[in-house]
């Protein structure tokens, strides 16, 4: 004990100097609970300072390894307690920040079940994020009598490089555009309008050839919701919440896919190993940030290195069987968190501020003029 808490000691001051040089992207690390016959667990400790540690349990040699990120949520952690944490952040969107959230893990890790609940989570009490922030945001908009919202949702998948639209059956251009999709605008007015949208865009989902072999796990699906709100004296406010439910990151053994299974396999590696080099760019600070290498990072360029604010929730499975992949998906988490998104702002411009920029440009005609 004495030992690991040293060691905890020293990565955390090694993580603290990271955050002070480079501010971050916001790592959370979830590990869901072990189900069904799974008996053997890696998780060999969790902190409650964000540290984890890791072992592979079925080695009898085995080398511990520590995490740091700004939160665990271990086993038992509840959604509304995952929320609380996550609360603050979706909040801000009606401030005018562009917020992503993305879920990253191994499939069957618990992504969709952190994002949707369990089994889409429709009619469960367990309410995964995306519904919970949904109800916040409509909450907020009604208790907000200054303000006026107009809020609108877009729900599409990533399937082979190829961009769906969940909510009108069909498949998006890829022309310029990719950074605001042409997919279907819905606008919504309630939280009971965006559960039956999300129903729907289930109900396509499920019929994409995804669901020919194991379904969802091998496409990126993508809601996005727009907020435009606008006050009493005019000032507007227009953002994006990006909640992004990625394909399962497991590595395929390329000598067993062949087929569709390959195509599938060689795209997701792909798009995530681009997720990847877009965030190490960033991290490294690169004049070139290698964005429009899939639709992934170019449908999520504005929400990865621009004004905005990113979550990632790195979900581990913590079975023994999984112990390589936990690790890979520890490591892009580990990586992920020395981003520095730069301080975001609202994108806002103030009634004020616009009548100072006509006045200043009135003063410079009539001083033109002058001369
Ligand atoms: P993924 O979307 O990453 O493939 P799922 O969300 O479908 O994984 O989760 C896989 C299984 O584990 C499901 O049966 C789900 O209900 C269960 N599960 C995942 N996370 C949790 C959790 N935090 N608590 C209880 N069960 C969970
Ligand atoms: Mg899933």
């Amino acid at each position: 004990a004495l030992g690991y808490n040293q060691a905890v000691k020293e990565n955390r001051n090694l993580y603290n100097m990271l955050q002070e040089l480079r501010g971050n992207i916001r790592v959370f690390c979830r590990i869901r609970p072990l189900i069904n016959s799974e008996s053997v667990s890696s998780i060999e400790h969790i902190g409650n300072d964000g540290s984890i540690m890791v072992c592979d349990p079925l080695k009898s040699q085995t080398t511990r390894k520590i995490f740091q990120f700004n939160k665990i949520f271990g086993p038992t952690t509840t959604q509304g307690e995952v929320y609380k944490e996550t609360q603050s952040l979706i909040r801000s969107v009606m401030d005018g920040y562009n917020v992503c959230i993305f879920a990253y893990g191994q499939t069957g890790s618990g992504k969709t079940h952190t994002m949707c609940g369990p089994s889409g989570g429709l009619s469960s009490q367990e309410l995964g994020i995306s519904y919970m922030a949904l109800n916040d945001l409509f909450s907020i908009s009604t208790s907000r009598v200054d303000v006026k919202y107009d809020i609108h949702v877009q729900m599409v998948e990533i399937y082979n490089e190829q961009v769906r639209d969940l909510l009108n059956i069909r498949t998006c251009s890829s022309n310029g555009l990719l950074s605001l999709p042409d997919a279907k605008m819905c606008p919504v007015q309630s939280p009971s309008d965006v559960i039956n949208l999300m129903l729907l865009g289930e109900k396509h989902r499920a019929s994409s050839p995804t669901a020919m072999n194991h379904r969802s796990s091998r496409s990126h699906s993508i809601l996005t919701v727009h907020v435009n709100g606008k006050d009493m004296s005019g000032n507007v406010t227009r953002s994006s919440l990006h909640l992004v439910d990625l394909a399962g990151s497991e590595r395929v053994d390329r000598s067993e896919a062949t087929g569709d299974r390959l195509k599938e396999a060689q795209h997701i590696n792909k798009s995530l190993s681009c997720l990847g080099d877009v965030i190490t760019a960033l991290a490294q600070k690169n004049s070139h940030i290698p964005y429009r290498n899939s639709k992934l990072t170019q449908l999520l360029q504005s929400s990865l290195g621009g004004n905005a604010k990113t979550l990632m929730f790195a979900h581990i499975s913590p079975e023994a069987d999984s112990y390589l992949e936990s690790l890979s998906t520890l490591k892009f988490a580990q990586r992920a968190s020395s981003v520095e998104l730069g301080t975001a702002h609202a994108n806002k411009e103030s009634n004020e501020i616009r009548e100072l920029k006509e006045q200043v440009n009135t003063l410079k005609n009539a001083l033109a003029t002058k001369e």
